[in-house]
């Protein structure tokens, strides 16, 4: 196995995935995770987890997701441990979130990761007729009664810049956004972060796309409205800009930087759905234990060299698929950009958006 310090090469890594199973008890329509039954050891997360403290920068990020995380809780646990005394030890930061469909997320569990510090977020698609089209049980039935107690169980019991809605849009609910959006907020959390889906089987046509366009300046124009009047409503995407300008970084270019991932036998990926899509782990770029491809062992972040420039480009292989599949993302982020930059640029005279800002800060879950 290589040494730690030789593995990245140096690469500086801000937030790190971790994939712990990709095991599930819910068949959502839309995701692309193999369902093989596969749970990472103890072992490779926690290589993972000292890679990235020990790469440059204080402030570090680690989320853990599936298949559904809270299968593996006692590894979870052990991992969210050993992260908090090694952030001590090595003088970092790291804020740790769970993602997860909350069918599983007992009050004990809520107890562990609000004596931990640790976020979550809670996927949900808004009310049950939009939510039970697409997140259904093994059996088909749908799954909203069960997250919507369990989410609002833990609403009730954590700080609330510390849990989220992970709210997945069809383009046929595009349409729908807004009153979905508002739903999610008025059922208590304050922090929503809207995730397009996508993949071969979902076709981001115009129409779909106008409808995200007009019901996502809808939302902003109400976020903007609302902190005026003291009522705080937190896109992630927005968050991500306002802390420290994640979204136009550009140690992004490097893909090791924010889109690093793990997957249990100890895949290094940066995309999830396209490791899932192929046939031949052909996304693949390494695998945690033993060590990175060629291609990507031996280069070292340099913002003008022209590898690093179109470092995506050669992942993704095919720039039309490119497009296809992140335009819609791409589009979110265009809107949740603007509106961070009007924000920040109010909050310099205005006491009520500087607060929300700092508020915003400590609302980021990857
Ligand atoms: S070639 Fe790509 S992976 Fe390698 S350092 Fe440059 S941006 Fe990062």
């Amino acid at each position: 196995m290589q040494k730690n310090r030789n593995f990245f090469l140096g690469k500086e890594i801000s937030s790190l995935r971790i994939a712990v199973t990709t095991r599930c008890i819910l068949r959502c329509r839309y995701c692309f995770v193999k369902k093989n039954n596969k749970v990472m050891r103890y072992r490779s997360a926690a290589r993972a987890i000292e890679l990235l403290l020990e790469s440059g920068g204080r402030d570090k990020m680690i989320s853990f997701y599936g298949g559904e995380p809270l299968l593996c809780f006692d590894l979870l646990k052990e991992l969210i441990i050993l992260i908090r005394r090694r952030e001590r030890e090595l003088g970092k930061k790291a804020a740790v979130s769970v993602a997860t469909n909350g069918i599983l997320l007992t009050d004990e569990k809520i107890a562990f990761f609000k004596d931990s510090g640790t976020k979550i977020a809670l996927s949900i698609d808004g009310p049950k007729a939009t939510h039970d089209r697409a997140r259904l049980f093994i059996n088909g039935k749908g799954s909203f009664s069960v997250v919507k107690e369990r989410a609002c169980a833990a609403i009730k019991k954590l700080d609330k810049a510390d849990i989220s809605a992970l709210f997945g849009v069809l383009p046929q609910s595009a349409k729908y956004m807004h009153k979905n959006l508002s739903y999610l907020n008025t059922l208590g959390f304050d922090t929503i972060n809207i995730e397009p889906v996508q993949g071969l089987r979902y076709r981001w046509g115009d129409r779909e796309r106008n409808a995200f366009s007009s019901q996502l300046q809808f939302f902003i124009k109400r976020i903007y409205e609302g902190i005026s009047s003291k009522k705080f409503i937190f896109l992630s995407s927005i968050n991500r800009q306002l802390q420290g300008g994640r979204l136009t970084d550009p140690k992004r270019k490097c893909p090791f930087f924010n889109n690093l991932e793990i997957y249990p036998d100890g895949e290094i990926i940066f995309s999830p759905l396209l490791f899932n899509l192929a046939n031949n782990g052909g996304y693949a770029v390494g695998n945690i234990n033993s060590r990175l491809s060629a291609k990507f062992g031996s280069c070292v972040y340099d913002p003008h060299a022209f590898d690093c420039e179109h470092c995506w480009e050669r992942y993704y292989k095919d720039d039309n698929f490119l497009a296809r599949i992140s335009g819609i993302v791409r589009l979110r982020d265009e809107y949740c950009l603007e509106a961070a930059e009007l924000i920040s640029a109010v909050a310099k005279n205005n006491h009520l958006f500087k607060n929300y800002v700092a508020e915003a800060k400590k609302r980021v879950f990857e």
